[in-house]
């Protein structure tokens, strides 16, 4: 405190007192009488809680006071879309579609600063996305957080924050981590080199789709071939023609190999035939448009990008159509990617890393709910694989395969009711009793036998149809099929 006063006394800069704040952090816990703390004869006034760029720092830095602000702020959100859905028609699918884009964003934000992986904050997120999820699908509110997660394609929350953490981890500090087990080479990356140029001094990069023969005319081509990667370009022209190969690292991309053989060609005319006019020909869109885009995110682009020059044409060429001169330089790159030794050690690529850990996680989740014990094992039965893209958002579909839906055996599970079917065909009296063999509801099944599989009925049209209308004629004749014991 005196350094300060001492040094905004030399600079004459001068602190605002009521708009100073003291937050008391120790090392063990929390401080339950904190220390005076004054400045200029005037104290401190303390506070317990402390918000910066949107995060929420406690003075116990376990971060539950910004999970539960996020949490608050994402939940009157989404009040208003669950009125949305049930007054204007939203579908739970949209509904997906903007949890996994906004509202899993508000929660997740700045993940890195307060995220520590504790029992208490995964107990806090996953009860705050469990609402979410009841929302999506509809299902009744004893239906386990697992199996709504893998009936909506939705991943558990804790899971998204280890690999928001783990990303930022990577990108800042180029770190090795281990996440569930397996190792990712953060440190291997390649690094965007973005160096600072101006718009105007930029060059705008065009191509065509001619095959162009001229004194100067190359061939180039990148490969993958049974986990190694090969670039090459082919010259030919009138006076010779050569082949240049070079095996890249084996995590390298095509996109890198393609990128790399026209870097190479580039310098190779640099050296030998700076005066010459010269044709590239490549079969990558992909590095085209890259060359084309104003915001260069890859290094190699940029370093093409500044060595083009007027002399230099470059033209697209579709590949496999027996074009000669392509379909040399792609033998070129196969045999290159053959080599003995690597000649252009590249970094893994970012989308690489991405994908891992993206895969990482759904492997993880696969465990969990692999060993989910009593919650969500008939669910598992149907639905034996985890998967993002399945998203069930009927409620009648939700309870048939969490068999959480109005049945007299879930009366009778959560002691709300004691009764049993009408029928007294089966002792079960669940939901599949309804759907597959009550002779009750025998009028209404016209397609759906009793020894359909639930995954049949849910995918096919016109029986996921039928399966609806027996439920919901349950639902509201209840009186009329449930009898009381
Ligand atoms: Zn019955």
């Amino acid at each position: 405190m005196e350094q300060l006063d001492l040094w905004s006394g030399k600079s004459r800069v001068s602190f605002a007192h009521e708009k100073t704040r003291l937050i008391p952090f120790a090392k063990k816990g929390w401080y339950k009488h904190p220390p005076y703390c004054s400045y200029a004869g005037k104290s401190f006034k303390l506070e317990r809680n402390l918000k910066m760029l949107g995060v929420i720092l406690d003075d116990r830095l376990n971060g539950l006071p910004h999970i539960e602000y996020t949490g608050e702020k994402m939940l009157r959100i989404l009040n208003r879309l669950t009125i949305a859905k049930h007054k204007r028609g939203l579908s739970g699918k949209v509904l997906k579609v903007l949890y996994k884009r906004a509202l899993e964003r508000i929660l997740v934000y700045a993940a890195p600063a307060w995220w520590r992986g504790t029992v208490n904050q995964k107990n806090r997120l996953s009860s705050i996305q469990r609402k979410v999820l009841l929302a999506i699908t509809g299902a009744f509110r004893t239906t386990s957080t697992v199996a709504l997660q893998v009936a909506s394609g939705i991943e558990p929350i804790d899971l998204v924050c280890d690999l928001d953490s783990a990303w930022y981890d990577i990108k800042k500090n180029h770190a090795d981590l281990t996440l569930y087990g397996t190792r990712v080479e953060g440190s291997k990356m390649e690094v965007a080199e973005s160096a600072p140029t101006h718009p105007s001094t930029w060059t705008t990069v065009q191509w065509d789709k001619c095959i162009t023969n001229s004194d100067l005319t190359i061939f180039t081509d990148g490969s993958k071939i049974e986990g190694q990667v090969g670039a090459a370009f082919c010259i030919t022209s009138e006076t010779d023609s050569q082949e240049h190969l070079f095996r890249l690292s084996d995590h390298c991309s095509v996109f890198q190999a393609e990128a790399v053989a026209i870097q190479e060609a580039i310098k190779w005319r640099k050296k030998h035939r700076p005066q010459s006019i010269c044709h590239i020909h490549t079969d990558s869109l992909s590095v085209l448009l890259a060359l084309q885009n104003h915001k260069i995110s890859h290094h190699l682009i940029h370093r093409i990008r500044s060595h083009l020059d007027g002399n230099i044409n470059l033209h697209w060429v579709k590949a496999h159509i027996g074009i000669e001169g392509n379909e040399a330089a792609d033998r070129a790159a196969k045999e290159a990617a053959t080599k003995d030794m690597v000649d252009v050690p590249l970094g893994i690529p970012q989308n690489s890393i991405k994908r891992q850990l993206k895969d990482l996680l759904v492997s993880e989740w696969q465990q969990r709910w692999d060993k989910t014990s009593e919650n969500g094992r008939v669910t598992h039965g149907i639905f034996p694989q985890v998967k993002r893209s399945r998203c069930l958002f009927n409620s009648f579909d939700v309870q048939l395969v969490t068999n959480h839906g109005l049945c007299p055996q879930y009366l009778r599970r959560f002691n709300l009711r004691s009764c049993s079917c009408r029928c007294g065909e089966d002792e079960r009296d669940d939901l599949h009793h309804y759907v597959f063999s009550c002779p009750l509801l025998g009028h209404l099944r016209r397609r759906i036998r009793p020894g359909d599989q639930i995954l049949k009925v849910l995918s096919h049209p016109l029986l996921r149809e039928e399966m609806r209308l027996i439920l919901r004629t349950v639902f509201l004749n209840e009186r009329n099929l449930f009898q009381e014991l």
